[in-house]
């Protein structure tokens, strides 16, 4: 990785001997291996969601609950062997497909893991987990590799990205991603036993005051399909918020939620994926409450 140019950041750094914005360096780095059972329903089939957290972020969002991660770079240090052993052992324990949670930084080592992991046995499918700041040609890598594109659309204009992400092109960048992503792989698609197993979902958390934007995000995906599922999520904590704009440090209140998921009823979505509203402070709150708060197991202690 001589001059990194894998995300929009386009550090165009050697990471064998730079940090990028990122914070990654030229070998894979993992803060936590879990099965998941807090994610939309037709990714928690049997176990659960097979996650695996990247360390490290692209985004420098200032109300991440996952900062520790995503800012500070927790996590070890793996080898693209040892990654595909953790896959198998998600697999054996019975998980419905592999979660890769933020591997934009990671794309060629996690590829190259997911084969050595298919020689292995693997045969689940694999989630792309991502913030929605990508590039074409980055995600291009991937449709080969993974099946399941499960992609935020976190905010409805540049002046959010800015604000709250530090990135002056969230908007244009994501909604030509996520056009990208529908073209190649279409609507979702599960087996028998409901379980995912192919297609795009799209998330959105919304944010207090409306400062997501939501209703410009929701138009932008009614216009594309209104096939595409989406899931509109209550989780924002404040508590993790390190800005200064007065309406971020509360949450959003159920009239907020109420609103948007109004909206996205009268455009006509087919399928809209839930939190409850007071599932805010949660860690891995559960989608329409249809399952109790999992269990998650870190492989990586247990
Ligand atoms: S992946 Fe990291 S190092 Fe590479 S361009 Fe993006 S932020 Fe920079």
């Amino acid at each position: 990785m001589k001059g990194c140019n894998l995300c929009p950041r386009h550090c165009n750094i050697d990471r064998a001997v730079h940090q990028g914005i990122c914070r990654a360096r030229d070998y894979i780095r993992i803060a936590s291996v879990v099965i998941h059972k807090g994610e939309e329903p037709p990714l928690v089939q049997g176990a659960g969601s097979g996650a695996i957290f990247f360390s490290g972020c692209p985004m420098r969002c200032e109300y991440c609950q996952n900062k520790e991660i995503s800012h500070n770079n927790f996590g070890i240090p793996v080898e693209t062997d040892q990654l595909a052993h953790y896959m198998i052992k998600l697999q054996r324990l019975g998980c419905s497909n592999i979660n890769l949670v933020s591997p934009t930084h990671y794309t060629p080592w996690i590829i190259e893991s997911l084969l050595q992991a298919r020689e292995m046995g693997l045969d689940l499918p694999i989630i792309v987990n991502s913030s929605g700041y990508e590039l074409v040609s980055t995600m291009q890598k991937w449709y080969e590799h993974a099946h399941i594109y499960l992609i935020d659309l976190k905010y409805g204009d540049n002046w959010a990205g800015r604000a709250l992400s530090k990135v002056s092109d969230y908007w244009d960048i994501a909604r030509r991603i996520i056009s990208h992503v529908w073209e190649e792989v279409g609507p979702l698609e599960v087996d028998k036993q409901g379980r995912a197993i192919k297609g795009l979902i799209i998330r959105h958390l919304l944010l207090p005051d409306m400062l997501s934007n939501p209703f410009a995000v929701l138009e932008f995906i009614a216009d594309i399909s209104l096939n595409i599922p989406i899931s509109i999520m209550s989780q924002y904590n404040p508590k993790y918020y390190t800005g200064d704009i007065e309406n971020m440090k509360r949450p959003i209140s159920k009239h907020e939620y109420q609103v948007v998921l109004d909206k996205a009823t009268s455009l006509g979505f087919k399928t809209i994926y839930t939190q409850e509203i007071d599932s805010a402070g949660e860690y891995f709150p559960d989608f329409h409450a249809s399952r109790p708060f999992g269990d998650y197991i870190n492989l990586l202690i247990t």
